[in-house]
């Protein structure tokens, strides 16, 4: 059985199939799916599904690309939405200087920094989004003390060095559908570095669907393909890849 530690099926293209991702799930033997929230006003959503459906787990927190403007947060504000069972993370968080509009992006920072803490007082853990800003992630995982509660880093596309560095932290790392993509040789041989042990695997839809499905609407169901990858990047029986990333991921999620 397999494991979506990270989707995103409150997204408006799955509002009329709900019932149908659940059940294509089901056929793939995907038996657990976490949606993650990416800001406040869908976060009722995440929950809602994730109360409607025992084997969906929700977690809490703002995009790094959410603007500042509309998503200001206070730690105790954070940490009062996470106080539902159904909720066992929080993010997705992070720092996003691909897509971030010019300027100074403090707020991402002071917004990060936010989300560790909450993390940390709730004891639930992170779910960190980074892209283009490797060093300012890890110097703030650092001051911020996000060792104590650990994580993952979702979609991981950066180097063997700083899943190094995260891992170090306690944090695991979640590949993607595009560990699946014949021109990511870097990703594919992150994976193939990085222990089992510290793997989870994840669809991150509706984006990202793995081949042979790339260029369609991504659901929790295809996270079988990336499974399939990792099973060939480290010759390792798929039974092995799917046991030990569900095993891994309760643990992190304490599911
Ligand atoms: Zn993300
Ligand atoms: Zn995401």
């Amino acid at each position: 059985m397999f494991v979506d530690s990270h989707c995103h099926i409150n997204f408006p293209d799955f509002a009329n199939d709900l019932d149908g991702v659940l059940e294509r799930m089901a056929e793939s033997k995907v038996e657990k799916a976490l949606c993650v929230s990416v800001n406040l006003v869908t976060f009722p959503d995440v929950l809602k599904i994730a109360t409607r459906y025992e084997n969906v787990y929700a977690s809490v927190g703002i995009h790094p690309n959410e603007k500042e403007t509309t998503s200001k947060i206070s730690v105790d504000d954070l940490c009062l939405l996470s106080d539902h069972k159904e909720v066992v993370a929080i993010g997705e968080t992070g720092l996003d200087y691909f897509r971030a509009e010019k300027g100074s992006l403090e707020w991402q920072k002071a917004r990060f920094r936010a989300h560790i803490k909450c993390a940390r007082e709730v004891q639930k853990p992170l779910i960190i989004h980074t892209r283009d800003a490797k060093e300012d992630t890890i110097k703030i995982m650092r001051e911020e003390g996000a060792e104590k509660i650990g994580g993952v880093m979702h979609c991981f596309t950066e180097t063997f060095e700083m899943a190094q560095e995260a891992m170090d932290m306690g944090f695991m790392i979640s590949f993607s559908g595009i560990v699946t993509f014949k021109n990511a040789s870097q990703v594919k041989e992150v994976a193939s570095r990085v222990p089992l042990e510290f793997i989870l695997i994840e669809t991150d839809s509706p984006y990202l669907a793995p081949v042979p499905h790339r260029g369609a609407t991504n659901e929790p169901s295809y996270v079988r393909y990336v499974a399939e990858e990792l099973s060939k990047i480290k010759s390792t029986d798929l039974s092995k890849i799917a046991l030990t990333t569900t095993d891994n991921f309760h643990k992190l999620f304490k599911v």
